[in-house]
């Protein structure tokens, strides 16, 4: 039967010209992000069209959108129309303003009149609006012998002008639909680290969340002198309630994880040379002296006022990331946006799900082997951060020294390759990773999170919580 069809088609002559994705290269020469739509108009946008061209047209139409940063920067038609008896097809670009762009011939079945397909003819078309008649003739030219198939090419042309003007430019909601079924990607840099956002929704509300990122880091920054926390650290005394309000959530960590994590573990911080990147071994001396100056009861808060005790300096950097991150989701929930990731490197959030998806998945890196995860997770309203031995660390004799300090040894943990946790927010998945670094996996019941650790020995031996058992899907 098919082969049939194509027989006839072939004797009559029939031509195709291009695939419908050379069509949209023409029409889109730049554009990388094309979304492809079959619509179908309510009555009342189907009549606007019909009204406009004074014709009967069909319902149902191939929409083309393209994106770039989550907004529309043109739209394409795919328009069939009779041409003696045959139809021919071809695609009609249109600019945001409602002009033609270009229009692209896919495929002329006729055997007379291909060379309506010829550049010279389909040129005039460029810039052409609704507006315009298109009359033969008076408004263009055709193409001698193809006159029936010129006629076909402007009926079509203005039949997707129609369209996209009623259905897409007149309509905008339409579009945005579409556009949200696509996210918005974007990265900045922001407290040092790459912060990654993929939202469903609009890119001004992406930018709104990033903006509420450096808000924050402009308050919590360790390395800003003229962030809040700076200044806390320097004057030892501060008037700030977003601070106090992050560092009542230190407090709390510190007190549920009995000291293994504390936001006052600067002083050690520094006499290990992990501040600046100058490693050493402290004496002994040196250590007892840092320690005396480290402890959550030597930040003093009343109300939004903040009090250090003598020597006391804040080190955000177990925690800092995951609470950007929660303040981020916060903006990003506000501007009503139900689905997205926010990927800070070690700490990771996942609103919602993306569309028709149980969750976002992440994997956990391999701490031995940069290139390799170990296994993998799907989230939803969830947060995963991963503490690792190997993201700063310096050898002496062969004995390896982490960034991550026990305060109450002053001395970095050993014996850990990696934590990873699992929790409802970034400020808790983040300082309960290096909590638990510090303390050792039997804390994560106690914190009533899920986790994964990992020991620093050749056997790397895995210890996780049922939760994250259940859910972990080994490489
Ligand atoms: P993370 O990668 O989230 O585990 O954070 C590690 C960073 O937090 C280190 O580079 C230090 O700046 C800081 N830090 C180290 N040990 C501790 C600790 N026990 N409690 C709080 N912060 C710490
Ligand atoms: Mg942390």
């Amino acid at each position: 039967m098919i082969l049939l069809a194509l027989l006839f088609a072939l004797q009559e002559g029939s031509q195709v010209f291009l695939t419908e994705e050379e069509a949209l290269q023409i029409v889109f020469p730049r554009e990388e992000k094309v979304l492809r739509r079959e619509v179908t108009l309510d009555s009342s946008t189907h009549a606007a069209v019909e009204n406009r061209l004074k014709r009967r047209v069909e319902t149902t139409h191939r929409l083309f959108v393209a994106a770039r940063d989550g907004e529309a920067v043109g739209f394409a038609m795919i328009a069939e129309e009779v041409t003696k008896t045959l139809t021919m097809t071809f695609l009609v670009g249109v600019d945001p303003k409602g002009r033609v762009i270009d229009v692209a011939v896919l495929e002329h079945k006729e055997k007379i009149g291909a060379d309506c397909a010829k550049r010279k003819f389909l040129d005039q078309l460029r810039g052409k609006t609704v507006n315009d008649p298109l009359r033969r003739k008076k408004d263009m030219v055709h193409v001698v012998g193809a006159t029936m198939s010129c006629d076909a090419v402007m009926r079509g042309t203005r039949k997707a002008l129609a369209v996209v003007r009623e259905y897409c430019l007149d309509r905008p909601q339409n579009v945005r639909a579409i556009l949200q079924e696509e996210p918005v990607v974007q990265q900045r840099y922001v407290m040092g680290s790459l912060l990654t956002i993929t939202a469903y929704g609009p890119k001004s509300a992406v930018n709104r969340a990033f903006e509420e990122a450096k808000r924050w880091d402009g308050i919590l920054s360790d390395y800003k002198e003229e962030s809040d926390l700076s200044r806390l650290n320097r004057d030892g005394k501060l008037e700030s309630p977003e601070l106090a309000r992050f560092l009542g959530e230190c407090r709390k960590v510190s007190d549920l994880s009995g000291g293994a994590f504390d936001v006052t573990v600067g002083p050690l911080v520094r006499s290990w040379g992990f501040r600046d990147g100058r490693h050493r071994v402290p004496s002994s001396a040196e250590i007892e002296s840092a320690l005396r100056r480290v402890g959550s009861n030597r930040v003093i808060l009343e109300n939004g006022r903040i009090r250090l005790a003598e020597g006391t300096l804040l080190d955000p950097g177990a925690i800092g990331k995951g609470w950007a991150v929660d303040r981020t989701v916060d903006a990003l929930r506000k501007d009503g946006i139900a689905s997205a990731f926010v990927d800070f490197g070690s700490t990771v959030y996942a609103l919602g799900a993306p569309p028709g998806k149980e969750g976002w998945t992440v994997a956990v890196r391999d701490p031995f082997r940069k290139e390799r995860t170990l296994g993998q997770l799907t989230l939803r309203h969830a947060s995963l951060s991963t503490s690792g031995a190997y993201e700063k660390f310096f050898e002496v004799d062969g004995r390896r020294f982490c960034h991550i300090l026990d305060p109450r040894t002053g001395r970095p943990v050993e014996g850990v390759a990696s934590v990873s946790v699992l929790a409802r927010t970034g400020t808790e998945s983040d300082a309960l990773s290096t909590a638990i670094f510090v303390a050792g996996p039997d804390l994560a019941a106690k914190a009533k999170v899920d986790s994964l650790w990992v020991s620093a020995d050749p056997k790397a031996e895995l210890r996780m919580t049922d939760g994250w058992r259940k859910i972990w899907r080994k490489e």
